[in-house]
């Protein structure tokens, strides 16, 4: 399928690996520029070089914290007019409900929350102005089924989705779709660290670590990055306009709900 959008232009946030890399990955693909963030430049500067020889597209790599502000005006100042944005950071730690205090709630928040709120007050405007633009904000399967440790992470993608669901109705006019996607477990280097975690909690290994988790996904396995860059892709192209503040969970049926 020809997803229309060859020749634009996407901020995709931390994207050296991972899930945003899948997503730059498939953009790329489409034909779309990029500019990509992360915070090591030596990953960044690969994966960049690697879209640039497969796909033939202009790569931007821009090596900041996507989470503080000197790091967004820099990325910002560097994109200049963007099509296409694809929000993405780390998550916050584990813990425990009475770990956290103001301070870690405010760091989560700052990450995971107001970060992707103040690129889209950055890039909404000139979107609108154009009459097209497309956003996705990646966020997490915890938005609809809480993980307990993860607290300060479902506090603070719940607030952003609270925020796009209002938001993206207010800009839908214009031509402008806002979308969240919500990754179950992926196989990048942040399953890896959960994976790690329980393995030397429990005394087992890595392998018997990830079967464990298999069996509690109906697809009993992970994800991978092209999947989840494809269904980013989908959402960022020409044929998605009508798809709007959707949360859509790529998480091999682990959720179980019927809606
Ligand atoms: P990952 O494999 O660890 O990759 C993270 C990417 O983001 C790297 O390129 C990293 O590069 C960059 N990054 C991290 N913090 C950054 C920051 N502050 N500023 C700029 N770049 C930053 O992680 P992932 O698995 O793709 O996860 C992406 C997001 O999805 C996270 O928020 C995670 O919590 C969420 N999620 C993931 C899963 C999963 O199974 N993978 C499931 C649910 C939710 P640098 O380290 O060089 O900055």
């Amino acid at each position: 399928m020809d997803l229309g959008i060859a020749g634009k232009t996407a901020l995709v946030c931390a994207s050296s690996k991972g899930l945003g890399l899948g997503c730059a990955e498939a953009l790329a693909e489409a034909g779309v520029n990029l500019i990509m963030n992360a915070r090591s430049a030596g990953p960044l500067d690969q994966a960049a070089e690697d879209l640039r020889n497969r796909f033939d597209v202009d790569v931007t790599t821009v090596a900041v914290d996507i989470t503080s502000e000197d790091g967004r005006d820099k990325v910002l100042q560097a994109a200049g007019s963007v099509d296409i944005l694809v929000n993405n950071a780390g998550g916050p730690p584990p813990g425990l409900w009475s770990d956290w205090d103001r301070d870690d709630f405010i760091k989560a928040l700052d990450a995971n929350m107001l970060t992707p709120i103040a690129l889209m007050k950055a890039v909404l405007p000139a979107m609108m102005d154009q009459g097209w633009g497309r956003v996705v904000n990646i966020t997490s399967q915890s938005v609809k089924a809480p993980v307990p440790v993860l607290g300060l992470s479902n506090s603070a993608r719940a607030g952003l989705t609270g925020y796009v669901a209002g938001t993206a109705r207010q800009v839908a006019e214009k031509g402008v779709t806002i979308n969240n996607l919500l990754p179950g477990i992926h196989a990048t280097d942040r399953a890896d660290a959960l994976d790690k975690g329980v393995a030397d909690a429990q005394g087992i290994s890595m392998d018997q670590a990830r079967q464990q988790r298999f069996a509690t996904i109906p697809a009993h396995r992970y994800g991978t990055r092209q999947e989840f860059g494809a269904a980013c892709a989908f959402l960022c192209s020409q044929h998605a306009g009508f798809i709007v503040a959707q949360n859509i969970l790529l998480d091999g049926g682990a959720v179980n709900a019927t809606l």
